[in-house]
């Protein structure tokens, strides 16, 4: 197969479930994310508009392609490909966090200097964990190993181990602690960029429905105001670690359908 290098940002986006939690190391859950996240969407107590007054139920430019089937981890590559080679931009609805490498190494084989947004409390550099390289712990260390030409932008961190930092230094990974951020603080972006939205990047206060609760994160405001603030051409993303079994009142959910939203508004 060959893959052409696209030139051009295509127009369209397209949305996929990603229904995998096999590689949660600390809880499952996050497989029944795609179908929350879409009910919380659609739900009659609030509406389709973006804050910057875009009807996401009335864009020519969207589409859902519902879930994917997922028989085995690395498929999951596979059919991401069949997805782009559709000519749309993606975001995927994860699933816990390991879905971020095959969804990520399917991307690569369309675009060249990718700079990859990561959003997380946690860097995911691991280079094995519990025994699994492919842990939700993992996907930056995977994808990194594939290709040292990505550029990865880490927001939010506030889990650093010596592993870890050693494993950033290595990838050559440009880490946002949480402790010293600042707002209004600019990416310096050449090319296009893939979102990766790990919602613990949020305080716990805002997200009851993620496996890992991590204090001194983001409000939800914060982080809306750093998606409306980016500057750069965002041609997939992915909303990961939504956990429904921790949700409470869909809390959680209706706040990642808000981030899907915004993403969505930036990327149009
Ligand atoms: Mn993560
Ligand atoms: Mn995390």
């Amino acid at each position: 197969m060959i893959f052409i290098i696209k030139t051009s940002i295509p127009k369209s986006i397209s949305i996929v479930g990603i229904p995998f939690d096999d590689y949660s190391s600390f809880l499952k859950g996050p497989a029944k994310a795609p179908g929350k996240i879409r009910e919380a969407l659609y739900s009659d107590s609030t509406n389709l508009f973006t804050e910057d007054l875009r009807n996401i139920g009335k864009t020519k430019e969207l589409s859902d392609f519902g879930d994917l089937e997922i028989t085995d981890y690395l498929n999951i590559e596979k059919q991401v490909v069949k997805i782009l080679e559709k000519d749309t931009r993606l975001v995927s609805l994860g699933g816990d966090h390991s879905i971020t490498y095959p969804v990520v190494k399917a991307f690569n084989k369309y675009y060249k200097n990718l700079n990859i947004l990561h959003f997380d409390a946690h860097a995911d550099l691991y280079n094995e964990y519990q025994g699994n390289p492919y842990s939700h712990a993992c996907p930056f260390a995977r994808i990194m190993e594939q290709d040292l030409r990505i550029n990865l932008f880490q927001v939010g961190i506030r889990t650093k181990t010596d592993h870890l930092a050693l494993q950033s230094k290595k990838f050559n990974t440009k880490i946002y602690d949480m402790k010293s951020w600042k707002a209004g603080t600019n990416f310096d972006f050449t090319g296009p960029v893939y979102l990766s939205l790990d919602l613990d990047v949020l305080d716990p206060a805002f997200v009851p429905g993620v496996s890992h609760y991590e204090p001194g994160g983001f409000t939800s405001r914060e982080l809306i105001t750093i998606i409306q603030g980016l500057k750069c051409q965002i041609v997939g993303a992915d909303i990961v670690e939504l956990n429904p079994d921790r949700d409470i009142n869909n809390l959680t959910a209706m706040l990642a359908a808000k981030l899907l939203k915004e993403i969505i508004s930036k990327m149009l």
